[in-house]
C-alpha cells in the first residue's frame, strides 16, 4: 500500500445518490463497502463528512437567517451524515468511533486528537463529525485540519469526477485531465479544488490532496495502491 493512514473526504451530496435531498441508503452501502476493500487490506482510515445534502450556513443566511446560526445547523448536519455513515460501516462489522468538533455526549466522543491517533492505530475507524466546530469553516477546512492534527499521509477528495481537468469538463469536451499538479500550479491557473482555507492549510504542511471519483467502484482502493487514479496535488 502506498498509503497507510488516509483521510477520506466525502460531501453530503455525496450521500444523496440521485435523490434531491438527504441520505440514500444504497449509496451508503455503497461507500461502506468501498471503504471496507480498504480496512481488509489494513489501512488506517479516518473520514470527515459535510453536510450540504442537508443544510449550508451559505443557503440560510441568503435567505435572511443569522450566518453563524446557519452553520452551526450546517455542523449539525455534518454530524446526522456521520452517524449514517457510522451505521452503513458498523453493518459490514467494521469498527469505528464518531468524534465531534462540538460535545454531543449521548452519541460521540469529543474529538480528542490522542485518543483519535489511539482508534486508528487499532484499526478503528474514526469519523470526524461538526467539521472544524467554527462557524465560516467548512469540512474541506476540518478535513484537512484532522488530517494533519492526526497525521494521514494523504488527503482523498472523493467526487463526482474523476479529477482536476483544465477547463470544466462538462462545458468543454476538450478538457484536459492533470494526473499531478503542483500547489503552486493549481493557484495560477486558477483552478478551483478546495476553498482556499482548506488548500493553503494543505500546502504550507505538504500534505498532498487526491481527488478522485468515489462513485467508480475499486477506485478508493486503487488510489490507496498508488494507481494513477484520478488527480495528486502535491508540492
Ligand atoms: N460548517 C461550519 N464549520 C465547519 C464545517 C462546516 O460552519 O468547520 C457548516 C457550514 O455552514 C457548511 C455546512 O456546515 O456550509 C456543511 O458543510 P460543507 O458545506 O463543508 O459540506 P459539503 O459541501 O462537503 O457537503
Amino acid at each position: 500500500m502506498k498509503y497507510n493512514r488516509i483521510l477520506l473526504k466525502l460531501s453530503g451530496e455525496a450521500l444523496m445518490g440521485d435523490r434531491q435531498y438527504g441520505i440514500d441508503p444504497k449509496r451508503l452501502a455503497e461507500y461502506a463497502a468501498e471503504i471496507k476493500q480498504l480496512h481488509d487490506k489494513g489501512v488506517q482510515i479516518a473520514i470527515v463528512i459535510g453536510g450540504g445534502n442537508i443544510f449550508r450556513g451559505v443557503a440560510g443566511a441568503s435567505n435572511g437567517m443569522d450566518r453563524v446560526q446557519g452553520d452551526y445547523m450546517g455542523m449539525m448536519a455534518t454530524v446526522i451524515n456521520a452517524m449514517a455513515l457510522q451505521g452503513a460501516l458498523e453493518d459490514t462489522g467494521m469498527q469505528t468511533r464518531l468524534q465531534t468538533a462540538l460535545k454531543i455526549e449521548a452519541i460521540a466522543e469529543p474529538y480528542i486528537k490522542r485518543r483519535a491517533v489511539r482508534h486508528l492505530e487499532k484499526n478503528r475507524i474514526v469519523i470526524f463529525g461538526a467539521g472544524t466546530g467554527n462557524p465560516y469553516f467548512t469540512t474541506d477546512t476540518a478535513a484537512v485540519l484532522r488530517g494533519i492534527e492526526v497525521d494521514c499521509d494523504v488527503i482523498l477528495k472523493g467526487t463526482r469526477v474523476d479529477g482536476v481537468y483544465d477547463s470544466d469538463p462538462e462545458k468543454n469536451p476538450n478538457a484536459v485531465k492533470y494526473d499531478n499538479i503542483t500547489f503552486d500550479d493549481v493557484l495560477t491557473k486558477g483552478l478551483n479544488i478546495m476553498d482556499t482555507t482548506a488548500f493553503t492549510l494543505s500546502q504550507e504542511n505538504k500534505l498532498p490532496i487526491i481527488v478522485f471519483d468515489m462513485n467508480k467502484p475499486g477506485n478508493l482502493l486503487k488510489v490507496c495502491e498508488g494507481a494513477t487514479v484520478g488527480t495528486t496535488v502535491n508540492i
